[in-house]
């Protein structure tokens, strides 16, 4: 009996060291990671980088809170604020955290203003961002939840018809991961812009899973041909450690005074450094690159097997449909082939390897999913 509550149905097995893309656990067998933390070990498991920038931080200051300018914390804001919307960047320490973030900036700059939401989406369980959720099992349980969300089909007419003057803001994510990596239409996003610009709301990217290299650019904004006004980030950020941020364009930088919102641990020295070295790893071009060509040699090879009905993703966010039953296959027949990856539901495998994977890892994966779904 574990004196855990029961949220989380785990695997049956229990890691104890990683590197790169392997895992090992307590008896020292060696297991290949297609899951990397759910997106979140994209660096690999224990980088040496992240791992030294983690001790010698850890060696000079770990906490002092928000109320002092710490070297690392500023030092990745610019750098956030450069790598995409330009504006300025808020804290947090997870990707529901940088979305409630959001939704208090986007809600203050137009006040009493509707958030409009896209089935299928996920953008975290606090309550806020669950409220933002629009999926009734997730969300019945906990009522009531925030008011003020309108969630649409993925579809532009109806985008268009539900954002109003009321309307404070868009929120979706490019691809919907939780619910089996969906690609939103490019007309979609188009529809999404054109709204906002129409009625002067705000258009929030969450790329908590899509962000940091996981589809082949640093920010999936940057192949949708869609700029959003600000964009939420976790995950991947500090190489592993807690850390969330809503980075905004100019337009929501100054919406935020002293007292509006703060987290005491939020941006702290030693996750800030752990993310500049993740970023040094994850902004190399050729690393990106070798996503896009290493997602496309995966969902070919997966394209092949039998009992894959589709394939769908882009760079190394991938997902896989079955004709059997992806839970049990995840959670116990590649389990037993040493491939660690998840069900998004009851048919869809996903696959979100560590970035630093080479194609003799991808090869294997393929192999391995093979070997279950051949018997
Ligand atoms: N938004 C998206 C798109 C996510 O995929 C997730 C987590 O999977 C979240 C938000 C919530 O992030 P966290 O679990 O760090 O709160």
């Amino acid at each position: 009996m574990s004196a855990l509550m029961d949220n989380y149905a785990r695997f049956p097995v229990e890691f104890v060291r990683g590197e790169g893309a392997r895992l090992w656990d307590a008896d020292g067998a060696e297991y290949l990671d297609f899951l990397a933390g759910i997106s979140v070990c994209n660096t690999g498991h224990c980088h040496p980088d992240v791992v030294a920038a983690i001790r010698a931080q850890a060696g000079e200051l770990i906490h002092v809170s928000n109320l002092f300018m710490t070297a690392p914390m500023a030092a990745l804001a610019e750098r956030l604020s450069e790598s995409s919307l330009g504006g300025k960047v808020l804290f947090g320490n997870s990707g529901a955290e940088a979305n409630e973030a959001a939704l208090k900036v986007v809600r203050k700059a137009k006040p009493g203003g509707d958030v409009v939401v896209v089935h299928g989406g996920f953008h975290g369980r606090t309550y806020g961002a669950l409220s933002a959720t629009p999926q009734e099992s997730k969300q019945a349980p906990f009522a009531p939840l925030v008011p003020g969300f309108v969630p649409v089909a993925p579809d532009p007419e109806a985008l268009d018809a539900a954002v109003t003057e009321r309307t404070a803001a868009v929120l979706l994510e490019p691809i919907q991961g939780e619910t089996g990596v969906h690609e939103l239409p490019a007309e979609l996003l188009r529809a999404a812009r054109a709204a906002c610009d129409r009625t002067g709301a705000a258009l929030v990217f969450d790329e908590v899973q899509t962000g940091l290299g996981r589809t082949g650019t640093l920010w999936a904004y940057e192949w949708s041909g869609v700029v959003p006004d600000a964009l939420t980030t976790a995950k991947a950020l500090a190489g592993g450690l807690p850390m969330g941020a809503l980075i905004t364009g100019e337009r929501l930088s100054e919406v935020l005074v002293p007292g509006d919102h703060g987290s005491t641990f939020a941006g702290g020295p030693v996750v800030a450094a752990a993310a500049h070295a993740a970023l040094d790893v994850l902004e190399q071009p050729e690393l990106l690159a070798r996503v896009n060509a290493l997602g496309e040699r995966l969902r070919e090879a997966l394209r092949e097997l039998p009992g894959v009905t589709r394939v769908r993703g882009r760079g190394l966010m991938v997902a896989a449909d079955l004709a059997a039953q992806a839970p049990d296959v995840a959670r116990r027949a590649l389990l037993e082939q040493r491939l660690v990856v998840n069900a998004t539901g009851p048919e869809t495998l996903r696959f979100l390897p560590p970035l630093i994977v080479g194609e003799t890892d991808v090869d294997e994966a393929v192999a391995r999913v093979a070997t279950v779904l051949g018997r």
